[in-house]
This record gives C-alpha cells, structure tokens and sequence, in this order.
C-alpha cells in the first residue's frame, strides 16, 4: 500500500467515526479564536475554554485587549500554562493588529506569522479555521498519530510531518484532516496505550501491522529459573544482552546467541519494541 492510499483509508475511515471534524476550543469571531489557540500552546483545549468566557467578557474585542498590561491580562489567564509569556503575547499581539492591521486579525500565514505569539502553527490553524485557507498545521497529537499510522516516513520535525503530510492529502483535504488527526489522537489514538479495539483505521495502521506480527505470548514460563526466556535456544537468563535493530530501536537480546526472540517469563509476552513515537499530552 502506498502512503497516498493508506491516507485515503485512513481519513476516510476516519470521517466515518468524527461527523465533526472541527476545532474544539470555543470561540465567536477571529480575535476570540487567535486569543484562543495563542492560550493554547502546550496547554488542553478543556482548559483554555475554561478562561476565555472571563477574559472575553473583560476584553470583548481587539482594541480593549490592545489598551491592556500584560498584568491585567494575566489575572485571567493564570491557571493556563505559561501565563507570563502569554499574557505578555496577547497585549503585543493585540496592540500590533491595532497598529498595523486597522483592528483586523489578518488572513494570511505571513501577516499572521509577524504577531507575537503565534508561530507556524497557531497561524496556520487561524487561517484554517478562521478564514477558510487549506492549511495544515501539525501539533504533538498528528505528529505521533501521522507517525505512528505511517502516514510519514521518518519525520523527525513538525515542519517534516507537514510536509510529507501534504504530499499524500489532497489539499482540499488538509484542513478537514487536521482536525481529524487531532481529534483520533485526542481520543483513540492516545500518546500512552492507543484504544487499537475502539478504533476504525487498523487495517490501514502500519503500527496495528506490527503489533499483530509479534509473537503470541508463551504460557508456563517459569519466573524461578530467569528473569527471561529465549526462544531461540530455549534457556532462562537474568542478564540480558541488547540488539540495536533495523529500526534503530534497542531489543533485549539472548546473552547467548544474540537472538531478539526473548520473553518476560513474569507476563510470557515478547520484549520486542515496535516503532512508535510516544510523545506528547
Ligand atoms: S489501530 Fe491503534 S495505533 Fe493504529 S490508528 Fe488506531 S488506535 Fe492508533
């Protein structure tokens, strides 16, 4: 399967199981939605709603924020992470769009991008979701979950997600598929242990694949004769050796033999470690 049809699966698959593709931070107009996904950074949608009604209601539009000290703004915004440097953001940001942009959130990703606070991605997700530009913008959730699908090949950065991203998506796709990502990652796909049987997209998952290649788990091993059981030579040991596979990744190996085809006797279960990019929230 090539990565432009496994992409294909995958976002149909997954328009099947999210009727709303979309983001989940709440807001009215743009400058709610800048301040918002500016809040946001590092920081839970969840969370960020909690604030934004306080702050709106203190600085209704542009041009109250832009009269604001950052010390006024702060008050409101503390119980997100990285209050100082965002409260310090959103008055520059507001008194710049004031200054340069009569007022008005610009529409594009290089005017967005001259704004305090919003870098490649918050810009991208203004633009996306605010004035409809293809865009799409890669957070910590569709970098593993892109990563993890195989939907990349070895995308190291953001930056390199995006971009191999946009290779196998149609464009009119991008922005529809960003929020679809998010939300799998958000939901199904999870940074620690991903719901693989409440999920629609296996046949298509690169890291399912894997999964179901390691061997069945062995029953009966005995813990009392070794921490381990290698299967290649049939023995129990304690010490393990360790084998750097093809993947880069660093197996338990038989101190023996060398052989990768090792099991916890506590659990009977492969110590093999498949590919997977375990990062994030
Ligand atoms: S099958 Fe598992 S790993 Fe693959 S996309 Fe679904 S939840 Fe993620």
């Amino acid at each position: 399967m090539t990565r432009r049809q496994r992409a294909e699966k995958v976002i149909g698959a997954l328009r099947e199981a999210i009727p709303r593709p979309e983001t989940e931070l709440e807001y009215v107009d743009p400058f709610q939605l800048i301040v918002a996904v500016i809040l946001s950074a590092q920081c839970t949608d969840e969370r960020v709603n909690l604030v934004t009604p306080a702050l709106f209601e203190q600085f209704p539009d542009i041009r109250s924020m832009a009269k604001a000290a950052p010390e006024e703004i702060y008050p409101f915004i503390k119980s997100v992470t990285y209050p100082n440097s965002k409260s310090r953001h959103l008055a520059g940001m507001a008194r710049k769009v004031v200054a340069e942009f009569n007022g008005e959130i610009p529409d594009t990703l290089e005017e967005l991008m001259t704004l305090p606070g919003v870098g490649r991605k918050t810009a991208q997700v203004v633009a996306s979701v605010a004035f409809d530009v293809d865009a799409l913008p890669v957070d910590t959730h569709i970098f593993r979950v892109a990563n993890r699908i195989g939907l990349t090949k070895d995308a190291r950065t953001p930056l390199h997600v995006e971009r191999q991203l946009k290779k196998v998506l149609p464009e009119e796709d991008w922005s529809e598929g960003h929020h679809l990502l998010i939300l799998h990652g958000r939901y199904t796909c999870t940074a620690r242990s991903p719901r693989c049987d409440a999920c629609s997209v296996p046949p298509a998952c690169k890291y399912f694949d894997r999964l179901q290649r390691l061997p069945d788990p062995i029953k009966g091993l005995s813990k009392r004769k070794g921490k381990y059981f290698c299967a290649t030579r049939e023995h129990y040991f304690d010490e393990p050796a360790y084998q750097t596979d093809r993947y880069g990744i660093q197996q338990v190996a038989c101190p023996r033999c060398n052989s990768m085809n090792v099991f916890e006797t506590k659990t009977g279960r492969s110590t093999k470690q498949i590919p997977d990019y375990r990062v994030g929230r």
